[in-house]
């Protein structure tokens, strides 16, 4: 049968498309390759797997096919029939939207991009944010240190007045092309051309300033978009912002990973937000106001006569909007009754009334009722 990618994906086998792609959402921001710097080799493996059994079960013919003949009936079908190669990564997309797409990124990963000599690396940084600017997204300048378009020669590689001419080996394509035979499959590579090294042409006198490559190493301004909603440790991808490839091309783009301060105290559930907070033992019994530092600023809160200790009060609307923008979720309060260490000795006398009021000596303590 081979891999089973039911199990791969932690799924059953009567798993809907939508439980498929929360599964692979799931295990994609866990293996993803960047986020594993310290065992990435293992990472970029499992990652594969994952993407691969994803690919397959999102796709009703190939998920039959699958279901019917195991892993060794797709494959043969695979390449015997259609020439499928694990390039047409169509469901991606629309599992990574909220990032801005992944294509290009798996097209480099599993190696089968055939621009791979003209497309340049991408790059990453991080961000950090406050909780508050979740609310409404913010801009942020960053720089970033990368090879960028040569300011002499404009990215052409050609000193200024010297000539440029096509590649004689590849005729300018700047690719060769090498058929191998596996088994029963043939594969086809692509590689750069060795005469041009992918760029497709021959340049006569190298600029100085960039060595002929187009491109020199430099610390580059952006201001970058974060949009409200977003996730601590989400990932937006600003396409073109990454390094250009050595003479010339398409530049590859910026992963921007992006994590949220949290204010002491306050934890997120999705859109909502969980806040601990103290009350005085009367405003609990006798009820009140409070004041309460919200996402918005310090607000007042009425609580209820009787209000009891691990209660919540949900103020509406004051959590966090889904990512993009949208209708706020809530704020939850866990209500605990403060008790207070210090009181002065007019607040003891009363207390003590109070206890005698209600029955108590506090001095025999609490249960002394129920022990005699
Ligand atoms: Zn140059
Ligand atoms: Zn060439």
């Amino acid at each position: 049968m081979g891999k089973d990618y039911y199990k791969i994906l932690g799924v059953s086998r009567d798993a809907t498309k939508d439980e498929i792609k929360r599964a692979y959402r799931r295990l994609a921001k866990k293996y993803h390759p960047d986020l594993n710097p310290e065992n990435r080799k293992e990472a970029e493996e499992k990652f594969k797997e994952i993407s691969e059994a994803y690919e397959v079960l999102m796709d009703d013919r190939k998920r039959a096919i699958y279901d019917k003949y195991g892993e060794e009936g797709l494959k043969g079908r695979v390449f015997s029939e259609e020439g499928f190669t694990w390039n047409d990564f169509t469901h991606f997309s629309d599992v990574w939207d909220i990032f801005g797409g992944f294509g290009d990124f798996f097209k480099d990963f599993f190696g089968f991009s055939s621009q791979k000599s003209t497309r340049g690396r991408d790059i990453s940084t991080q961000v950090r944010i406050d909780l508050r600017d979740v609310i409404t997204g913010t801009d942020r300048e960053i720089k970033v240190r990368t090879y960028d378009t040569c300011p002499v020669c404009k990215g052409t590689g050609a000193a200024p007045g010297s000539e440029i001419k096509t590649c004689p080996t590849c005729g300018g394509t700047g690719q060769r092309r090498v058929v191998k035979q596996q088994g029963f499959f043939q594969f086809v590579s692509v590689t750069p051309c060795p005469t041009c090294h992918g760029s497709g042409k021959i340049i006569e006198k190298k600029c100085p300033e960039c060595k002929g490559t187009g491109r020199v190493l430099r610390e580059k301004d952006l201001v970058i978009h974060i949009p409200p909603g977003i996730d601590d440790g989400d990932i937006l991808r600003i396409k073109g912002k990454g390094e250009i490839p050595s003479g010339g091309g398409i530049p590859g783009d910026l992963y921007v990973y992006v994590y949220i301060n949290m204010p002491e105290g306050i934890l997120r559930d999705g859109q909502n937000v969980i806040k601990r907070i103290k009350i005085p033992y009367p405003t609990a019994v006798l009820g009140g106001e409070i004041e309460v530092e919200t996402l918005d600023g310090r607000e007042k809160i009425k609580v209820a006569p009787g209000t009891e200790s691990g209660s919540r009060i949900t103020l509406r609307g004051k959590g966090l909007p889904p990512f993009g923008g949208g209708r706020r979720g809530d704020m939850i309060l866990h209500i605990e009754i403060d008790v207070p260490k210090k009181l002065s000795k007019r607040a003891k006398n009363l207390l003590r009334e109070y206890a005698k009021e209600i029955g108590i000596d506090p001095k025999r303590g609490w249960f002394s009722g129920r022990q005699q």
